[in-house]
């Protein structure tokens, strides 16, 4: 069962070892709270509907309050501190491409905000029902979840976009292929939430980005059905998928989507590496991403990403052991963990492994093959539990992400974390901020950065707190001339910051072209 009040399924838990506590308290402080509010006192926040009655669409309060918030960390503070104030007025769950028309028409004719819900795991506000002005009814398209059409010829697979993430690949991997899109929230996220947020997946080196993925669709919109053309590229003028792809549910809603597959891999293996310190390891990362070898993925995590990951590991033995080799071969207190997956054909993946230890080795890394890679596979996808277990406790964590050039990533990494870092010292609160490099391109790559503060007795200054510590972030993005969003794309948190993005364009906002948005956010 999913949980109304963080992340994931309620059975499953991500546990934090006593030292890692103590580390923890040990570098923000102890907490301050642990209170939450309960389930039945949401409940009772929920105002009554304002729909008219349809077939469709039910007011049910608990299915209203499910789909008021995503997982960004002000929903979260919605959510449980209990500061929430906005809901949909009602939940339909279409079945069919005519469900869907039946539903925006129902919208139309009677003036109602539409939002349609994926797996519910935007990070930036993408589903917040506006406070005011006309009631919003939340389109949840997790029954249109089904392999249409598997054309082994032009290996492509269509998909009812409503598909999340084990469901999909179950459906494909019982014919042989794959997707191979892998974002961390894959448990929850769907197709369609993937394809209008434009996602990457963690293994964007090989087949993670959606956009190369993404071959046609057909989409129901507020002026009637359009059918993406169904071609492996053309020149004919902008390229529609990608008009699509990141618009973020303000064209229409995404009923189904036809996606480039594979094969499954032959082989597939993840291991790791050290670098002594992080101007090293940038440059190695560099290096890597410009030799273009077939990797599947690369991490590289600073000092403090590096630590934390031991700490939280719960392995304080191995970890002691790991850091006493690291020692004796020059990765000291600086080490960065490299992390790195090779996917496809196993001779091809054996030369490529040799390659890459040529660089880092040229670079002063130490190759690690043993244990860390399979561990972070492993856990990719309960690591996103830990944030409900580290809530419990009483921090709160976020993340945010960009891109910029090689020549600029570096000192923007610094001014990020320095900002975050001192972002609280007003307060006497110490903020505990990482980052790491992934998603690499021959001239720059991702930056992804996590933070974790105390959660304050007063809710409100948790969220204030929230929106210093992101704000502090996304204007050294700005100055730095990155992008607001690499991957989690725009929603409501990251509206302010479009215009500096987009000005170049004359672009304010995507409803400078858009005459019939059915969705409020930017
Ligand atoms: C723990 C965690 C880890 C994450 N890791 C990653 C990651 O590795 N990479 C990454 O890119 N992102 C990541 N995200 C962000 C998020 O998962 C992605 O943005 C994802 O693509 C959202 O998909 P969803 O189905 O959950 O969409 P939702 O959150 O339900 O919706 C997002 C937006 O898409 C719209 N939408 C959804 N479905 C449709 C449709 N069929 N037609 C039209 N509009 C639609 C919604 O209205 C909304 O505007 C993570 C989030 C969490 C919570």
């Amino acid at each position: 069962m999913k949980r109304i009040q963080g992340w994931g399924n309620m059975e499953t838990d991500y546990t934090v070892p006593d030292p890692a506590k103590d580390y923890l308290e040990s570098v923000v402080g102890e907490p301050l709270t642990k209170k939450n509010v309960t389930l039945d006192a949401l409940l009772k926040k929920v105002t009554p509907s304002r729909l008219p009655n349809h077939p469709l669409i039910t007011t049910d309060t608990e299915e209203r309050l499910r789909h008021a918030r995503g997982q960004s960390l002000n929903d979260w503070i919605d959510m449980m501190d209990g500061l929430i104030d906005s809901f949909p007025d009602g939940v339909a769950y279409p079945e069919t491409e005519d469900d869907v028309r039946v539903l925006i028409e129902f919208a139309k004719k009677n003036r109602i905000n539409l939002i349609p819900y994926g797996g519910g795991s935007s990070v930036v506000g993408h589903l917040t029902p506006p406070r005011e002005g006309p009631p919003t009814l939340s389109m949840d398209l997790a029954k249109m979840n089904r392999l249409l059409d598997l054309n082994e010829k032009n290996f492509e697979a269509t998909l009812g976009a409503g598909v999340c993430g084990p469901d999909l690949e179950a459906q494909l991997e019982k014919q042989g292929y794959l997707l191979g899109h892998f974002p961390q929230s894959w448990e929850y996220s769907t197709l369609g939430g993937w394809i209008v947020t434009r996602s990457v997946g963690q293994q964007s080196d090989h087949y993670g980005r959606i956009e190369p993925l993404f071959v046609t669709g057909h989409m129901e919109t507020p002026s009637g059905p359009i059918d993406l053309p169904h071609v492996p590229r053309s020149a004919a003028g902008p390229d529609l998928r990608h008009i699509l792809l990141g618009s973020e549910a303000r064209l229409g809603i995404l009923t189904k989507a036809t996606m480039r597959i594979r094969r499954l891999p032959e082989e597939e293996k993840f291991y790791s590496a050290f670098f002594p310190n992080l101007d090293i390891g940038f440059e190695a990362v560099r290096a890597i991403a410009q030799a273009e070898l077939p990797l599947s993925m690369v991490r590289l995590s600073d000092p403090m990403e590096t630590e934390t990951t031991f700490q939280l590991s719960g392995e304080e033995k191995l970890v002691n052991l790991a850091k006493k080799g690291l020692n004796l071969f020059g990765q000291g207190e600086q080490r960065c963990m490299f992390l790195y997956g090779l996917t496809g054909n196993a001779a091809e993946n054996r030369l490529a492994d040799k390659r890459l230890a040529h660089i880092i080795r040229n670079h002063q890394g130490m190759i690690v093959k043993v244990y860390l890679g399979e561990a972070w596979m492993k856990k990719r996808f309960l690591t996103p539990y830990l944030r409900n277990t580290l809530w419990d406790m009483g921090y709160a964590l976020d993340t945010l992400e960009t891109a910029l050039p090689w020549d600029k990533i570096q000192s923007c990494q610094k001014s990020i974390l320095k900002a975050i870092e001192h972002g609280l010292e007003d307060q006497n609160e110490r903020v505990l901020v990482f980052s790491h490099v992934s998603h690499v391109y021959t001239n720059g790559g991702s930056l992804y950065i996590t933070y974790l503060y105390r959660r304050s007795k007063d809710p409100h200054q948790t969220l204030d707190n929230w929106r210093r510590l992101k704000g502090l972030a996304s204007q050294q993005i700005i100055d730095y001339g990155g992008t607001i969003s690499h991957q989690h794309g725009v929603g409501l948190d990251h509206k302010p910051y479009l215009k500096s993005e987009r000005a170049f364009w004359g672009w304010t906002s995507s409803r400078t072209w858009l005459k019939t948005p059915i969705h409020n956010t930017s």
